[in-house]
């Protein structure tokens, strides 16, 4: 006798005597901790799409619920509101963890210093314990601040930084050390698998627009036809990242094998000024462009060597600076016909 339970294009075939059984490959799992964070949120609605079961973690402290509504009625997707400073328990089987849990824009962790420093320090350990007791991959979502206010440009993966311990920044630049320095500890101590990728600036639609990063603050301010604030003189640099672009270079580390840490980030370089003027000319604002006071250790120079990841991961951005832009002002002009009061 033989016995088809549903064909499924993807399916294993068993033979058990003259019986056949089409059986589901079985999903992997993913725990994306800051999940409904904007890079966090973007990564679950990413894993979904590729077949992953997600498990979103997040306290909600800088997130939000709306980044991950439309993920809710998805089979494969659950929310659990819980605080990875705090033990984290979840029952079945993992076989990633992406720590994506942190305040992450300067305005953020300058408000919430102490919360930045414990889910960059307690929320690690607790992400890396469980990871050690699931056997699963850890990915640590680190950061370009780890090059602080950077004495050689391009940073390549090999550079230590220039880190001010106890400036305002410090809280998050230091966490982010201690993060990498343990998920190094977990490697080699517990073999734990582990990816360390060093973000840069990234932008895209979910960001908020109160977050005070410098592409939110430039779009809500030409759209609304105000001074667009530019702090310092302007000629500080930054390397933007769009999110796709960002989100693919890090699921491609996640596969890897590659346990030291890979700049994920887009090496085209730009002062603060030309990318406040591109704003203003993409959404044909009449804003002025001023100047304010450049906040403390702000640091004056920021482009990735992405010659590791090249290599490594087969990875580079592809969206132009342009394309990125026109979709996030197109993000924030829905979110301002939705709620024209806000
Ligand atoms: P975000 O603030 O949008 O997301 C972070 C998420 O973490 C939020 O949803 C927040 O509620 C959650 N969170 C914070 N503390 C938590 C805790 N104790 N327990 C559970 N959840 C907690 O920021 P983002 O831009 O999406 O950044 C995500 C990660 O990427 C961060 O770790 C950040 O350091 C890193 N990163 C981001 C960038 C960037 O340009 N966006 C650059 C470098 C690194
Ligand atoms: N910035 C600015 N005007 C703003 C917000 C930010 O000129 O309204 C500058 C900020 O001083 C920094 C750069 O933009 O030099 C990037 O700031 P952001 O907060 O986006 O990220 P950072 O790279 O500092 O973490």
């Amino acid at each position: 006798m033989e016995i088809f339970v549903r064909a499924i294009p993807t399916a294993t075939v068993k033979k058990h005597g003259s019986t056949y059984l089409f059986m589901k490959p079985a999903l992997k799992t993913v725990l994306v901790t800051g999940g409904a964070g904007f890079l966090g949120s973007h990564f679950c609605e990413f894993l979904l799409a590729k077949g992953y079961r997600v498990i979103c973690m997040d306290n909600l402290i800088t997130g939000s619920t709306t980044n991950i509504q439309h993920l809710t009625s998805h089979k494969q997707f659950r929310f659990v509101k819980h605080d990875v400073t705090q033990h984290i328990s979840v029952a079945e089987e993992i076989h990633y963890i992406l720590h994506f849990a942190s305040p992450a824009s300067p305005i953020d962790y300058l408000k919430l210093p102490i919360q930045t420093l414990k889910v960059g320090a307690l929320g690690t350990h607790n992400a890396l314990g469980l990871a050690k007791a699931k056997k699963a991959v850890f990915m640590l979502s680190s950061t370009s601040e780890v090059y602080g206010d950077p004495l050689v440009s391009p940073q390549k993966e090999s550079y230590w930084g220039n880190v001010n311990p106890i400036g305002p920044r410090g809280v998050y630049d230091e966490a982010k050390r201690f993060a990498e320095a343990l998920t190094m500890a977990y490697h080699r101590v517990h073999k734990i698998p582990v990816r360390i990728a060093r973000i840069f600036n990234t932008y895209g639609p979910r960001m908020r627009k109160d977050d005070g990063r410098a592409i939110p603050n430039f779009i809500t301010q030409a759209l609304a036809n105000k001074a667009v604030t530019v702090y310092g003189d302007g000629s500080q640099t930054r390397s933007f990242s769009y999110v796709a672009d960002e989100i693919d270079g890090l699921y491609r580390l996640m596969l890897s094998d590659v346990n030291e840490p890979v700049n994920i980030g887009n090496p085209q370089e730009l002062t603060l000024l030309e990318i406040a003027q591109q704003i203003v000319a993409l959404t044909k604002s009449k804003s002025k462009i001023t100047f304010a006071p450049l906040p403390v250790d702000d640091p004056k120079v920021r482009k990735p060597d992405i010659t590791l990841a090249q290599q490594k991961l087969g990875w580079k951005p592809t969206t132009t600076l342009e394309e990125g832009l026109q979709k996030t002002i197109a993000f924030f002009q829905q979110q301002h016909a939705k709620n024209p009061l806000h």
